[in-house]
């Protein structure tokens, strides 16, 4: 009897691998996933390297292996040149168009002024909801005026702000994005990957949260952060901040091709989380983000 006891005990320990936080792989949520932060290649320039490609071809292949059953597919426009804004907006759309399983996200250029928030209307009648803005790479200052109109225009159409979160140059930028939504409060934001390495100051939304006029309208991503920090000596205080402001803001993303979403599954997974906070992050919050009806 002891002896078969002990031979169970040592099968359970074989087939039981533990994550960081000594958790097994049993409580992982299995389910469904949405991918919040994909980027597709549209021209020249939109992709990582040769070899990390980014093709639609390469993000409908790797949904199922993922067990992704939908992905936002994100591009960025380029100051001036509205000719290319709605060449790569009008390819996000045809993509989404023809697969279902695809969710647009498209862009403007805030200091395009009104031919932004025309681009803005024109995606908007198309059905598209969210719209990423990315103060490094588009090069603009969050506090801008044109990014504060672009802000209230996106809040009248009910539409989401992707806004990437982390500048290396400038250290204000999680106080301005914060300012920004507190002064927008019809308009939804998504601050991608979490703040990266200037995470802690997210714990001001805490205080935030005790205000009324704070709507809760800041969301986040674990683009980026998930891989990088998830399995880290900062993890502790990540999932902390996490649990403070609220599981159920946060989502699932994988920043592809930057990371692949298996890195950045695998990230999360190395947080600890229980395997229902799991299933908020991987499906449900981006469900009720998104007005998708969950399957079960
Ligand atoms: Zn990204």
């Amino acid at each position: 009897m002891k002896k078969r006891l002990l031979y169970a005990f040592g099968l359970s320990l074989l087939f039981i691998s533990f994550n960081g936080r000594g958790q097994s792989k049993d409580t992982f949520y299995k389910g469904a996933i949405i991918d919040m932060h994909v980027h597709l290649f549209i021209e020249e320039g939109d992709n990582l390297s040769a070899e990390r490609t980014n093709k639609l071809e390469d993000i409908l292949a790797f949904m199922p292996k993922a067990s992704i059953e939908k992905a936002v597919i994100i591009t960025m426009a380029q100051k001036g040149n509205m000719k290319d804004t709605r060449l790569r907006n009008d390819s996000i759309i045809s993509a989404s168009k023809r697969y279902p399983s695809l969710i647009p996200i498209c862009s403007v250029h805030p200091m395009d002024g009104a031919d932004a928030l025309a681009e803005m209307t024109r995606v908007h009648n198309q059905g598209v909801r969210i719209l990423k803005l990315h103060p490094n790479t588009q090069k603009f200052d969050v506090a801008a005026a044109e990014v504060n109109v672009v802000a209230k225009k996106a809040g009248e159409l009910n539409m989401v702000l992707l806004f990437d979160s982390y500048s290396p140059w400038d250290s204000d930028e999680i106080g301005k994005l914060i300012l920004l939504a507190a002064s927008n409060p019809t308009t939804q934001f998504i601050f991608a990957h979490s703040g990266l390495v200037n995470f802690p100051q997210l714990i001001t939304i805490e205080a935030l949260k005790k205000y009324p006029w704070y709507k809760k309208n800041i969301w986040f991503d674990l683009s980026a952060i998930a891989p990088l920090l998830g399995d880290s000596p900062f993890r502790d205080q990540l999932v902390w901040i996490i649990r403070k402001i609220g599981v159920e803001q946060f989502l699932f993303g994988s920043d592809f091709p930057v990371f692949t979403p298996s890195e950045s599954i695998n990230g999360v997974h190395a947080m600890g989380f229980t395997r229902e906070e799991e299933k908020k992050i991987f499906y449900t919050n981006a469900c009720r983000l998104l007005q998708i009806k969950t399957h079960d």
